[in-house]
């Protein structure tokens, strides 16, 4: 069995059904009506890059070493002198596959031959099944402007990777294509706007020019086309600036692009826009936890949770714990032991989940929290908030709100990034009814390897649906 999984980056899962009925994408209508469309999960933070990971690693961000778009690396271990800090979002892109923990197989390190378009995840492919990989200087900026620059040459550089993916379709056991022009539409536009089912249609063309030649080939009952998304989107007219409102409160605020400012005792790292790592006494080498913070820290933590902007507020207690605060419903802790997933209530209940829950499986979380506003919070929370470089605190941003008020490359009007619901819910359409039931975006990769015949490694944060 092959396997193709098309992204169509940014993509809600309502927009794609609306789309598919307006009669405007008909080869992913056909292949709804053979095989399925569901929802499924991406992961926290809800953004591009980080949300590839789950698709071509199996395994959610935060614990494979790549937590954000942009995250300070307050150990000073792997960035470099004088603002240890990361931004993927522009040159440093390039460092994402070496940020990836060595002992992660890339499904490219598994599977001979795959082949990659714009998958950002580039560790184990061959240069000649890599498209718009990194390494030349012109490829890089190529590809980082095609993510996180202005729209303009968008459709053209979309329909280049399905040009591309078409070149390479029937040779390949495994082939990965993103398509990131919806979403760079959805931020300038809207995701309603005429632009976004433009960019849909380059993906529905890609998908009937794939079963054209593999039906032409004899191949098309042996392969199973996957269309996904990464994250949704969600209209925004209000942005906070975080590193002056931090300021304001009397500190001094690392944030890109002044990442070269000197003194400072805070750091905000932004993805999204829809979230923010927030590290604070960044003098100190060790992460303080709430209860070895400054005064003059923890007063920061409450300032924050109090903003209109933020929704929910994550703050680790140790290496295992980790207090949500949401300003309207009150406290709790979310707390990991092994693989199990605990939800205490500590006078509130800010994810909503109505009851206290204790040592779930990573399916039992994710079933109690499936009907509620922030979907895979338990989860997500954990495996994010209590990995070894996210923030002290960080911010899940409010509807309406997001964390960027000043040097983007393009307005915002709609944002992604956040732990909630329209944000993290992802549509999965398949050529086929799966056998199982499919739940995150990190069951793509098990599955995949499933069909193909290949072991699956252990520790993966998803499971097979095949
Ligand atoms: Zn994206």
């Amino acid at each position: 069995m092959n396997v193709i999984v098309l992204l169509a980056d940014g993509i809600r899962p309502d927009t794609l059904t609306r789309a598919i009925e307006s009669g405007a994408l008909p080869a992913l209508a056909r292949l709804r009506a053979e095989g399925r469309q569901y929802e499924i999960t991406t992961v926290f933070p809800s953004v591009t890059g980080c949300a590839y990971v789950p698709f071509l690693t199996g395994r959610f961000p935060g614990p494979v070493g790549l937590p954000g778009q942009r995250w300070l690396d307050r150990e000073r271990t792997w960035c470099s002198f004088p603002d240890y800090s990361r931004s993927y979002l522009g040159p440093q892109m390039r460092l994402f596959n070496g940020d990836l923990d060595p002992g992660t197989r890339t499904i490219f390190e598994i599977i001979d031959g795959g082949v990659g378009a714009m998958s950002i995840v580039t560790r184990g492919l061959r240069p000649e099944n890599a498209f718009m990989v990194f390494g030349i200087r012109q490829a890089v900026r190529a590809t980082w402007t095609h993510f996180w620059g202005g729209s303009r040459a968008m459709f053209t550089v979309d329909r280049d990777i399905a040009a591309a993916a078409l070149s390479r379709v029937g040779q390949t056991p495994y082939l990965f294509a993103a398509f990131a022009t919806a979403d760079k539409i959805s931020h300038e536009s809207g995701q309603e706007s005429p632009g976004v089912l433009k960019a849909m249609r380059i993906v529905d063309d890609t998908a009937a020019e794939m079963r054209s030649r593999l039906e032409r080939a004899g191949q098309w009952d042996d392969t199973r086309l996957w269309v996904t998304s990464d994250h949704g989107h969600s209209p925004v007219s209000k942005h906070e600036d975080l590193p002056r409102v931090i300021d304001s409160f009397g500190h001094r605020t690392l944030a890109h692009p002044n990442v070269f400012r000197p003194r400072t005792d805070t750091a905000v790292m932004v993805s999204g826009n829809s979230m923010a790592h927030v590290y604070v006494d960044t003098g100190s080498r060790r992460r303080p936890y709430l209860s070895g913070m400054s005064a003059r820290a923890r007063a920061l933590v409450d300032k924050l949770a109090a903003l209109p902007s933020v929704d929910v507020l994550l703050a680790p207690e140790d290496e295992s714990t980790c207090r949500v605060i949401s300003a309207a419903r009150g406290q709790a802790a979310v707390s990991r032991n092994g693989r199990c997933y605990s939800y205490t209530r500590r006078g509130g209940d800010p994810l909503g989940l109505g009851a206290d829950l204790k040592d779930l499986s990573t399916l039992a979380a994710y079933d109690a929290c499936a009907a509620s506003r922030y979907p895979d919070a338990l989860v997500q929370i954990a495996e994010l908030a209590l990995s070894r470089r996210s923030g002290d605190v960080v911010l899940s941003a409010a509807t309406d709100w997001d964390f960027r008020a000043r040097f983007e490359p393009t307005k915002h009007v709609s944002t992604h990034g956040s732990l909630r619901r329209e944000h993290m819910m992802v549509p999965l359409l398949t050529n086929h009814v799966l056998k199982g039931v499919p739940r995150r975006t990190a069951d793509l990769f098990p599955s995949a390897l499933k069909v193909m015949g290949l072991p699956i490694p252990d520790g993966l944060d998803g499971s097979s649906f095949e």
